[in-house]
């Protein structure tokens, strides 16, 4: 016996696919972060129109023509306008929501046209084929932007829709200019077992490359947040020590002096004592900004714990260190906070050293930062000590 495919079945199989895949997003869209909701929103939706498209398409001769070509290629250009907003959103970059709405619309005006005005299969095939092209292209494009580092999650994805685009390019020439067209929707010829064989398994493969991009991101946000304090967003120990490690060594190379300074706040306890542990933290995140404000951008600022933080400042040399650091000493004496309603009063004690030859790495600069730091809390808080190893 002969084998044949059957299309009407594979546009079946096709619809109950998408429309598994789509119910199952529903179900598990929670255990995603929440940041990447309005993409998957975006992706669950296409899921979902996809398959009502593929039914409608199936249903040819059994219900009026206006469902089953004008609302089903609707249908599919919307879900696949649905993915490329997805993956736009995903990425950041321009949605094109208009512009994708108005090629969704132009497929349904395309496809009235050539069912009740001037019925024709093949022109109709091959116009919407040209159509759905440039909405499948519209995916590709918000993958493969440039200046993006691609993951192989992310080729997974782009490389589909680069095919899919393919694909309905050649099948819109196939029907406008070769002219090798089809009698009904369901003749299996090459490029009608391609498209909707091939159709039907995009929501499923487009769905295992999206979910792993998302994966993916999530593991990036877990990584970047594991490196930032939770309280002020500065870099925290961790972190700090792997910039300003890469700093030193660089510094190093290049013999170019670099300063370190550690700034403590005084008597940080009577804040939390007196105004309660909620004026602690404000003051804690107005110190970061004083911190910030009195330094150059270059300047790498770290919290080391509790009310002590570090300032790695590149190309730094003594004089220009203590500067810096007098002025930051001075944010602070010069204008009390307001936290939680009060004003509190809040001085720094702030400990310098620079880069010497025989600091090998962090730690070594970050002892005698920390000793010239307890040198001005020795000599009574707020002020400004270097250490001594280069004085
Ligand atoms: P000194 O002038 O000698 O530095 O005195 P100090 O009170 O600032 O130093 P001490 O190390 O004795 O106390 C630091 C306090 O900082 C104790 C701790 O409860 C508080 N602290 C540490 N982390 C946080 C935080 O994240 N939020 C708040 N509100 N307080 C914190
Ligand atoms: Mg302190
Ligand atoms: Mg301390």
């Amino acid at each position: 016996m002969a084998w044949t495919f059957d299309i009407r079945t594979a546009l079946f199989l096709g619809a109950f696919l998408s429309l598994l895949i789509g119910v199952l997003l529903l179900v598990v869209r929670r255990s995603v972060s929440g940041g990447l909701q309005p993409s998957l929103r975006w992706w669950i939706a296409g899921t979902l129109l996809y398959p009502v498209g593929f039914t409608l398409i199936a249903l040819r001769g059994v219900i009026d023509d206006l469902w089953t070509a004008v609302v089903s290629n609707m249908a599919i250009a919307a879900a696949f306008a649905c993915f490329a907003v997805a993956l736009r959103v995903f990425n950041g970059g321009p949605q094109r929501r208009t512009r994708l709405g108005v090629l969704v619309v132009l497929v349904a005006a395309t496809a009235a046209y050539f069912t009740f005005w001037i019925p024709d299969l093949s022109a109709r095939t091959g116009w919407i084929s040209a159509l759905d092209a440039i909405l499948l292209g519209s995916s590709a494009r918000a993958i493969y932007r440039r200046g993006q580092a691609l993951s192989a999650a992310m080729h997974v994805t782009g490389f589909l829709f680069v095919f899919s685009t393919v694909l309905m390019i050649l099948r819109s020439g196939q029907h406008l200019i070769l002219h090798t067209g089809i009698s009904t929707v369901f003749t299996p010829t090459p490029m009608q077992v391609t498209a909707f064989g091939f159709g039907g398994l995009l929501p499923v493969i487009g769905t295992v490359g999206f979910l792993l991009m998302c994966t993916e991101r999530s593991q990036q946000e877990l990584a970047s947040a594991a490196r930032l304090d939770y309280l002020t967003g500065i870099c925290n120990r961790r972190a700090i020590e792997d910039l300003a490690s890469r700093a030193i060594a660089a510094a190093r190379r290049h013999g170019m002096p670099l300063a370190m300074m550690i700034i403590d706040v005084d008597h940080f306890k009577r804040i939390n004592d007196e105004h309660g542990h909620e004026a602690g933290d404000q003051a804690l995140i107005e110190t970061v900004r004083r911190i910030r404000d009195s330094l150059r951008a270059e300047d790498l600022v770290g919290r080391l714990g509790g009310e002590e933080f570090v300032a790695v400042m590149p190309n730094t040399d003594a004089q220009s260190a203590l500067a810096a650091a007098g002025r930051t000493r001075q944010a602070f004496a010069d204008a009390p906070m307001f936290v939680s309603g009060s004003q509190v009063r809040v001085t720094v004690s702030v400990g310098v050293a620079v880069l010497v030859a025989e600091d090998a790495q962090f730690s070594h600069l970050l002892r005698r930062a920390d000793r010239a730091m307890y040198a001005a809390k020795a000599a009574g808080r707020n002020r400004v000590m270097l250490d001594g190893a280069e004085t």
